[in-house]
């Protein structure tokens, strides 16, 4: 059977009421955006929550809702991509309509320190969710969080089109997840679709990737609080974009009328040190007065340039990207020195205990 099989989904995709989803990373940058757009169109959103000996759910805390109210539409599940027991009875419990799988060990660097726990959670955690569904036997949509990384090595532009040259153990785990997710489509004819990402930003973004952790540096500088920023490779070129965009993306992709493969990106990029220069001129500082090289911030291969053509999303789903990355330098810098504000006034402590 081919993918034109596909049921009709009952509801226009402009009626959301009713519909539910099971978010996997729910509380990583992504997830919490994403979340916020579904509670928005009005779904009933379920989230993957994996135990940890302190609280993670900073990034989704404000739109909590409490366990003894009737009616929720925010609740949280604690299961983890390592178990796919636990993933098969969350499905067939649950039975949600879609199914956006974000969770993942996304860091390139860390991936070479940890190699085989990547290729777990990254590769096969996406394997035991789509046999999670195979075997639970619902009827439902899966977005399949793939990454620029896939493409490595293969030079710029890149599209739907461009062959996978992973450059890391997270690249080569997003390929696996990639193929597992279209071969999983095609064996049972399942809505499976891959969203090529490149890479998005934001203030929710993990303090380790390169862009926070230079506006993160740049207000503590300012503050008084940090002197020096380490850093490694600056020559690298990234196609950033802004993260709320990017998971508007996401849904549209799981409402379309087949699923298919699909590139998100701005198109324009830029290297490290250009952002480093925009953001630290954000703040109102020089960054050859603060930064120095550490070479422990190096890959053993590196991913020298990503630039994506999303010509194809552009025309079929509608999307388009609208932040340019300076514009994303200069909100991050903004949102930083907010936060850290806020923080040193004791703000963030109350929100903490909320
Ligand atoms: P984050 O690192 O912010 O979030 C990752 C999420 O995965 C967190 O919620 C984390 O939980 C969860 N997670 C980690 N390990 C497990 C596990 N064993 N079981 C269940 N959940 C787990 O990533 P982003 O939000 O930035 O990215 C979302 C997805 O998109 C990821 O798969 C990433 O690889 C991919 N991607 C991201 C791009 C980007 O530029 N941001 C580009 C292309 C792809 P916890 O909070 O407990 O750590
Ligand atoms: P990635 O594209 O998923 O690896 O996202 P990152 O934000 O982690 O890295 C983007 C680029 O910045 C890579 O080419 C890194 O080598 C480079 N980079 C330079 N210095 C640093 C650093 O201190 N931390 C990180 N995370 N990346 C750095």
């Amino acid at each position: 059977m081919g993918p034109s099989a596909h049921k009709s989904r009952g509801k226009s995709a402009g009626d959301s009421t009713g519909r539910s989803a099971l978010i996997t990373g729910i509380t990583g940058q992504d997830g919490s955006y994403l979340t916020e757009l579904l509670l928005e169109k009005g779904y009933t959103v379920h989230g993957l929550l994996r135990r940890s000996s302190s609280f993670n759910t900073g990034r989704i805390d404000h739109l909590y809702e409490d366990p003894h109210d009737e009616g929720r539409s925010l609740v949280l599940h604690h299961a983890d991509l390592a178990d796919g027991v636990a993933l098969v009875n969350l499905l067939r419990d649950l039975r949600p309509d879609e199914v956006y799988n974000l969770g993942a060990q996304s860091h390139v660097r860390v991936s070479f320190d940890s190699p085989l726990y990547t290729g777990d959670v990254t590769a096969m955690g996406t394997l035991r969710l789509l046999e999670a569904i195979r075997a639970s036997g619902i009827d439902t949509r899966i977005y399949q969080a793939s990454s620029s990384e896939m493409f490595g090595a293969a030079p710029p532009p890149q599209n739907e089109a461009t062959p996978f040259h992973p450059r890391s153990p997270y690249g080569c785990a997003k390929v696996f997840g990639y193929w597992a997710t279209v071969n999983y489509r095609e064996a049972y004819d399942l809505f499976a679709v891959n969203g090529i990402l490149f890479n998005h930003e934001s203030p929710r973004r993990g303090e380790t990737f390169v862009t926070r952790k230079i506006t993160r540096a740049v207000a503590r500088i300012r503050a008084g609080l940090q002197q020096r920023l380490y850093l490694g490779n600056l020559d690298a070129v990234r196609d950033w974009g802004y993260a709320p965009e990017y998971v508007e993306a996401m849904w549209l992709m799981l409402q379309a009328q087949r699923p298919d493969d699909y590139v998100v990106a701005t198109g324009s990029a830029t290297t490290v040190r250009a952002f480093l220069q925009e953001a630290f001129l954000a703040g109102g500082l020089d960054w050859r007065e603060h930064v120095r090289f550490d070479p422990a911030y190096e890959r053993p291969s590196e991913v020298d340039a990503l630039i994506g053509d999303a010509a194809k999303a552009h025309d079929l789903l509608g999307w388009k990207p609208r932040v340019t990355w300076a514009e994303l330098a200069r909100v991050m810098v903004e949102a930083d020195i907010a936060a850290l504000e806020a923080e040193l006034s004791g703000e963030a402590v109350r929100v903490d205990r909320r």
